[in-house]
C-alpha cells in the first residue's frame, strides 16, 4: 500500500519538508492492551447504576478521558450540570472495584511485535495514557519487558487535562526532547485521535473497537487500520514511507 498522499497531507498542513522520525507515541488501552471489552464492561455498569444512560458504545466515544472527565461529560450531557467530587469519587471507585474482579487483560495481539519492530530500527517507544492505574508501570515492564523506558510513559497522574486535550502528547514530546516532526501517534478511540492531532502529530488509528472507522477518520487519523496485527505486518512499509522524504 502506498501512504504518501496521506503523509503529503500531513505535511502541507503542519508546513514541514519532512519527518525525521525518532519517536512512536503509543496509547495503552485497545492499543497495547485489549483491555476495552472490560472498561466498557466496567463503566456502563457503574454509570447505569448511577441512573445515566451510558451505554458501551458510550465509553468507546468517551474512551481516552480521565475517569472524572468522563462522569462530568456525561453528568452535563444528561442533567446540565458537572458531578459532585463525592460522586465522582465513588463512581471511580466502584469502576476499580469491577475492574479488579476480571481476569489480567491481555496483550494486543501484535502489539509485543509492533513495539519490538519500533525499537529495533532504532526509534524510541513511549506510552501516552489517560489511565492512572497504581499498577499500570509493573504491568507494561511485564508485558513489554525492557521496550519502555520509565520517563517515556505519561499516564494520567503526569497532567492536568487529559485526552482530547493535546496536553499528555506535549509533555511526551517534551519528556522524550522531540518536535512534532519526530514522531507519530498510534490511536484506537476518537478523543484519543483527537488529542495526537491537536499536538501537531501524524496520528494513526487502529479501530480495535466497535466504532465505524469513520469516526476515526473524522476525528483526524491520517490512516485508520482494521487492528495493530495488520499496522504490524505493515510497519515496515509505513515507516519507510514515513521517512523517505
Ligand atoms: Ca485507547
Amino acid at each position: 500500500m502506498n501512504y504518501s498522499v496521506e503523509i503529503d497531507k500531513y505535511l502541507q498542513l503542519q508546513g514541514f519538508e519532512a519527518l525525521q522520525l525518532h519517536a512512536v507515541l503509543f496509547d495503552m488501552d485497545g492499543v497495547l492492551f485489549d483491555s476495552m471489552p472490560y472498561h466498557a464492561e466496567a463503566w456502563s455498569q457503574v454509570m447505569r447504576n448511577a441512573g445515566f444512560n451510558f451505554s458501551k458504545e458510550d465509553v468507546y466515544m468517551n474512551e481516552g478521558r480521565t475517569g472524572a472527565d468522563t462522569i462530568n461529560t456525561a453528568s452535563m450531557a444528561q442533567f446540565g450540570k458537572p458531578a459532585t467530587t463525592e460522586l465522582i469519587d465513588r463512581l471511580c471507585r466502584e469502576k476499580c472495584e469491577i475492574f479488579a474482579t476480571y481476569p489480567a487483560t491481555p496483550r494486543m495481539p501484535g502489539a509485543l511485535e509492533l513495539v519490538e519492530k519500533v525499537k529495533a530500527c532504532g526509534l524510541t517507544p513511549m506510552i501516552v495514557t489517560g489511565s492512572g492505574t497504581p499498577t499500570l508501570l509493573d504491568r507494561i515492564q511485564s508485558n513489554f519487558p525492557g521496550l519502555f523506558d520509565e520517563k517515556h510513559i505519561v499516564t494520567s497522574f503526569n497532567v492536568k487535562r487529559g485526552k482530547p486535550y493535546p496536553d499528555p502528547y506535549l509533555l511526551a514530546l517534551e519528556r522524550g526532547g522531540f518536535t512534532q516532526s519526530e514522531a507519530i501517534v498510534i490511536e484506537n478511540a476518537p478523543l484519543g485521535v483527537t488529542a495526537g492531532v491537536a499536538a501537531g502529530m501524524f496520528t494513526i488509528a487502529a479501530n480495535t473497537g466497535p466504532l465505524k472507522d469513520e469516526i476515526l477518520s473524522k476525528a483526524g487519523a491520517s490512516l485508520v487500520f482494521p487492528s495493530i496485527e495488520k499496522l504490524c505486518n505493515e510497519w515496515d512499509n509505513l515507516s519507510a514511507s514515513l521517512q523517505k522524504r
